[in-house]
């Protein structure tokens, strides 16, 4: 096909077939319709934070500011605690049915406001619009239809005994699915009947203060809800408040340690999404093809900002130079550049210090002797991108096999037996998640019994679904999010 070029050329984001097919520019222009500045969300009201400090959020693909976030303290953290306990005792006391409606409203709200929600979390964190629209903002709005299903039928949950809810709940999430997290840890825990207290990621929390509009819009009684802004001190604060039945965690295994370290000896209940390092097992009968898209999807979906990301591949050996073969031109084809246009695959890495994680991890991969391969790709000159990469020649020792490097890289090793591919997945302190792809259902069945992962994906990777719990094992974490289980979670049994 001839190319269709009537705009004036843009910097090459990505080469196509080489150099012979080159996209138009199909950016998103919807209107994120963001405020220049947001305060904190406290008892139903947005109000200034008693620090009288603002911080920036950045666009991470071109580097501009978007916004002014309130940076809250632990006097603010006091208010949104001393708010939610208000709060509830007329919350936990509503029947079911007229929680579940509540969540309904702010699912069908979250759903009408679907194009702005995508953008502004695309401005905001860097992931390419094609996910945030297809992925992110119909499964956050999925989870709050899922739960509003259960708010009435909690007598179920627990079959023989009875479910009361915890109290106020201190939640503190990553950047790397903000509107989604911010879902997953609502969602069970309104349902329920308890009322929160959550702090999104520093880089990330506009679309948390656009789902406060959505909160305000829907109703919601004042406090069931409250948002503060801030960093790594708002985090603890919020983590180790006295005011706090629970506390939920998502993010890396490094912080989840300190706040259990932080809470060691109090009775606040805790439950922990760590990291990852998931290994992803490919067959000698497995669908090559199939596999190949499902080893792209698994490692460079959201630019492998991902915590049960497939990067490890485990490959079998006589299929492993096939396979790599096959990711490689995969790879000469992915679209690295403006997360806005609708054709990007890969966006902008989240922000300036996790590019420079990535940089240095993969540093020490080419140091210590694995071979990196990286396809020709020109990367935007402002904001921050990393190209798609893949390491050959890697084994368990290496520090890219062994760390979790939350970037689009992809480190591969090769096993000749099922029972050294089990050994090796498994010799992590991590267990989040696993993929194997083979044809054989015995395989699947007896691999999935003996891989320590909360999830095991046979013939796929990173499906979800609101009614199947997610968490970890290990240092992956402890409790899980979704399903029955995921509201257990969130409940008090007698
Ligand atoms: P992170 O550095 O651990 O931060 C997570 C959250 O904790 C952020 O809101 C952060 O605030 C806050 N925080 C930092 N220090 C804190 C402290 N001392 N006390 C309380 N809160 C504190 O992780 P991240 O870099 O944002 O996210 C990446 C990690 O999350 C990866 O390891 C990934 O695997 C993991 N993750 C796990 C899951 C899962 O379900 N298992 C899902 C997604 C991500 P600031 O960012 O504002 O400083
Ligand atoms: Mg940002």
């Amino acid at each position: 096909m001839p190319s269709r070029r009537t705009s004036p050329p843009r910097p090459r984001a990505s080469l196509i077939f080489g150099d012979l097919w080159e996209f138009d520019p199909a950016p998103e222009t919807a209107d994120p319709k963001l405020k220049p500045r947001y305060d904190l969300f406290i008892g139903g009201r947005f109000v200034a934070p008693r620090t009288g400090r603002y911080f920036d959020s950045v666009n991470p693909a071109n580097e501009r500011k978007i916004a002014e976030i309130a940076l809250a303290g632990e006097a603010d953290v006091d208010a949104a605690y001393a708010a939610a306990a208000r709060a509830f005792g007329p919350w936990s006391a509503l029947p079911g049915r007229e929680r579940g409606k509540y969540l309904y409203r702010i699912a069908r709200l979250l759903q009408d406001r679907a194009r702005e929600f995508a953008v502004a979390e695309t401005i905001d964190g860097g992931k390419p619009i094609r996910e945030s629209r297809d992925f992110d903002v119909p499964m956050a709005a999925a989870h709050f239809f899922y739960h509003a299903g259960w708010a009435d039928k909690l007598a179920y949950v627990a079959p023989g005994a009875a479910v009361s809810p915890l109290g106020v709940v201190g939640q503190v999430i990553p950047w790397n699915f903000p509107l989604l997290m911010l879902a997953w840890k609502l969602a069970p825990a309104l349902a329920m009947g308890n009322c929160v207290v959550l702090k999104p990621a520093e880089t990330t929390s506009i679309t948390a203060l656009k789902l406060a509009e959505i909160l305000q819009d829907a109703g919601l009684p004042p406090g069931v809800v409250n948002f503060v802004t801030g960093a790594a001190d708002t985090g603890a604060a919020v983590m180790g408040h006295p005011g706090a039945a629970k506390v939920a965690f998502t993010g890396s295994t490094e912080v989840g340690k300190r706040i259990m370290r932080q809470l060691a000896g109090t009775d606040t209940r805790m439950t922990m999404e760590l990291g990852g390092k998931a290994a992803n097992i490919v067959f000698d009968d497995a669908p090559i093809e199939q596999a190949v898209e499902g080893i792209v999807n698994g490692i460079f979906f959201n630019q492998g900002h991902v915590c049960c990301a497939g990067s490890r591949l485990l490959v079998h050996e006589p299929v492993a130079d096939a396979v790599i073969a096959k990711l490689k031109n995969r790879l000469r084809v992915l679209r690295v550049g403006d997360p806005l246009d609708k054709n990007t695959d890969l966006g902008a890495i989240n922000s300036a210090e996790q590019l420079s994680r990535i940089r240095r991890l993969v540093a020490a991969g080419v140091r210590e002797g694995a071979v990196l391969y990286q396809p020709p790709c020109s990367l935007p000159g402002k904001g921050f991108y990393f190209p798609p990469t893949l390491f050959t020649r890697v084994t368990q020792s290496h520090r890219i096999a062994r760390e979790e490097i939350f970037g689009p890289v992809l480190s591969i090793l090769t096993f000749r037996t099922v029972d050294e591919a089990i050994e090796k997945a498994n010799n992590t302190p991590y267990g989040l998640s696993a993929g194997v792809w083979t044809d054989k259902g015995s395989r699947i069945l007896r691999m999935s019994t003996e891989l320590k992962a909360g999830v095991v994906w046979a013939n796929t990777f990173n499906r979800f679904d609101p009614a199947s719990p997610f968490g970890g094992y290990k240092e992956s974490g402890f409790g899980r999010e979704g399903g029955r289980q995921g509201l257990l979670d969130y409940a008090r049994l007698s």
